[in-house]
């Protein structure tokens, strides 16, 4: 097994307006003095400049609006910006707007990655001090039973929603150019994020300014599935490894070993905000309220992430009960985030 080493100098983050890429743009600039980081960005209903504060005053860092699947953005912004790595977290990544609107998933996920691969196959012919990394998720396997293992780099695909079906067809298409191109690609496929900057339609912001403004707290159903969760800047340092370390044409899971039911989830944010900001009467617990559950909702998602631990000595550092007493904090900090106003 020859591990991979990869000096970034010129980044491609796309999507780095959303949640988990204007994290991983912080992280790159706070952590590499020498890089250099271009965010691709369409700004769609999901991203905000509001997320790239503090990259924006940043020298090392270039904002570009525009289409991932729009050719002549793509193939410019190669050439311009000597780009040597691309990290692709672009995509349309709500699971439920994928279901009443699916034709966006198709668009910005298949056709936007196809885009970008075939302007990094063509920027870098033969070369193999680039790398072109693809974000991805555990929504790809499927869903688990209560007993079955967790997800492994053998699992075999079995997306049940447009937006997982959209973003197995990405993740089979980046592994296909390696393959028949030898393009230097890696992979990462990982549980549920939490942390700074996420979509205010999201479940954890949901929770926290639905309790705040003493509304309903919608929980899907008996609020009974589970999912693995990772706080976001755990996810950064597991993709910054994969990018610099990472065996090219590999896919690595990424997990928090942190399985939680949404109910137990809601209940632990309820606790917290019980103690961090308390109602003037009453818990926030007692605002739980059950409501129709999603389309073929997936019961479980799980990941066994003991390669990318073995190989590249990756960890995560938070906990789940101490990343989400800091995301809990920084919303109450940053009250804006939570009503889509960032
Ligand atoms: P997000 O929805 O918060 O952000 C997506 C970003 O992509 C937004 O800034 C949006 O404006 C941009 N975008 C959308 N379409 C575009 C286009 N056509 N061209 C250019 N930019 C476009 O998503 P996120 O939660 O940060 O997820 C990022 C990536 O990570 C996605 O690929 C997602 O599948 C993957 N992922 C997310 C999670 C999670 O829990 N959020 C878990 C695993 C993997």
């Amino acid at each position: 097994m020859t591990l991979g080493a990869h000096k970034p100098k010129s980044v491609l983050v796309t999507g780095g307006a959303g949640f988990i890429g204007a994290n991983f743009v912080e992280y790159l600039l706070d952590t590499d003095p020498d890089i250099r980081v271009i965010t691709l960005d369409a700004l769609t209903y999901a991203g905000s400049m509001g997320n790239l504060q503090r990259a924006m005053p940043e020298a090392r860092h270039r904002f570009i609006e525009g289409d991932i699947s729009d050719a002549a953005v793509v193939r410019k912004v190669f050439s311009d910006e000597a780009v040597d790595t691309v990290v692709h977290f672009a995509a349309e990544s709500h699971v439920d707007r994928s279901i009443t609107g699916p034709a966006a998933f198709i668009q910005t996920n298949v056709v936007g990655t196809f885009i970008l691969l075939e302007a990094a196959r063509s920027a870098w012919p033969a070369r193999k001090d680039v790398r072109f990394h693809h974000v991805s998720t555990d929504e790809v396997f499927g869903s688990l039973s209560e007993t079955d293992p967790p997800f492994n780099e053998t699992t075999p695909y079995s997306p049940n929603s447009p937006y997982s079906a959209s973003k197995a067809g990405s993740d089979h298409l980046v592994r296909a150019y390696h393959h028949t191109y030898g393009l230097p690609i890696t992979i990462t496929n990982c549980s549920n994020n939490y942390g700074p900057y996420q979509h205010a339609e999201k479940f954890i912001p949901t929770v926290i300014r639905s309790a705040l403004a003493g509304k309903p707290i919608p929980i899907y159903g008996a609020g009974l599935n589970v999912r693995d969760w990772l706080y976001v800047k755990d996810h950064c340092t597991a993709i910054d490894a994969v990018v610099r370390r990472g065996r090219t044409g590999n896919t690595y899971l990424v997990g928090g070993r942190s399985e939680r039911r949404n109910i137990d989830i809601a209940r632990e944010i309820c606790a917290m905000l019980d103690e961090m900001s308390p109602r003037p009467a009453g818990n926030y617990a007692e605002l739980l309220t059950p409501v129709t559950d999603r389309l073929g909702h997936d019961f479980r998602y799980a990941i066994d992430s003991r390669m990318i631990e073995s190989e590249l000595g990756w960890s995560p550092l938070e906990t789940f009960d101490t990343g989400i007493r800091k995301t809990v904090g920084w919303y109450l900090a940053n009250p804006r985030h939570l009503e889509g106003r960032n």
